[in-house]
């Protein structure tokens, strides 16, 4: 066992900050189990399940679900993930409600959060990481308009498949994401620093230096 394979860590960041990129990295590398609210709440949705009906109406106007619908979600992967072992909570807590909740689950089962991670990234590059992502239909590879588009317009380069835009990506959206953002994570940065646990990276450079300085940072935990 290395060390990070039992670490408990938050990931905060806005949306395109590369949550999910980085999550991907440590997942393998610390052999995490991967929790993202996001990611759950749209199989719901795809699944029709009464979470799903409940959660789109939000989700397609970039606004936060209800705290209790999360809450539960959370609690039931959590025991679901093994409680023993490492998590990443991507996307979770998103309020402060959201984290002194997370804290007492923890509490109950003998766990705490070890670290929370800020990745920290300029606004405009966010925009353009957002509104240019493309997700394919077919096999869910991920694309970019900007940054790494597929070789033939809107076909996926893996499995020919369709290229879609997330409703929640257009730029109407995903203002009022980064803004409610801004306005709910905060009191949550902030309160992760109190605990002396926050640790901040830069996401604005390539996915490799990301994760390179986060391992960085985890080798340094004491
Ligand atoms: P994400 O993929 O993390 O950007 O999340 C997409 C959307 O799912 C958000 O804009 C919210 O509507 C909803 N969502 C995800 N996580 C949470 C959470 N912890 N609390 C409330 N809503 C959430």
């Amino acid at each position: 066992m290395t060390k990070g394979n039992n670490i408990k860590v938050i990931l905060l960041g806005l949306p395109g900050s590369g949550k999910g990129t980085l999550a991907d990295f440590l997942k393998k590398k610390y052999d995490l189990f991967h929790l993202a609210t996001g990611n759950l709440l749209r199989a719901a949705i795809q699944n029709n399940t009464p979470l799903g009906k409940e959660a789109e109406g939000y989700m397609k106007k970039g606004e936060l679900v209800p705290d209790n619908l999360i809450i539960n979600l959370v609690k039931e992967e959590i025991t679901k993930g093994g409680k023993d072992g490492g998590f990443i909570l991507d996307g979770f807590p998103r309020n402060i409600i959201q984290a002194e909740k997370l804290d007492k689950m923890f509490e109950e089962v003998g766990q705490s959060v070890d670290m929370a991670l800020e990745i920290i990234v300029p606004e405009e590059i966010l925009i353009q990481r957002l509104t240019g992502r493309r997700t394919c239909a077919k096999c869910g590879a991920l694309y970019n308009i900007h940054f790494s588009p597929p070789d033939v317009e809107n076909v996926c380069n893996e499995c020919q498949g369709e290229l879609f835009v997330r409703n929640d990506d257009t730029v109407e959206v995903v203002d009022k994401r980064i803004d409610v953002y801004w306005k709910n994570i905060s009191p949550v940065v902030e309160y992760y620093r109190t605990k002396n646990l926050l640790k901040e990276v830069n996401g604005g450079s390539s996915a490799g230096e990301t994760a390179a300085d986060v391992a960085k940072i985890i080798e340094e935990l004491p």
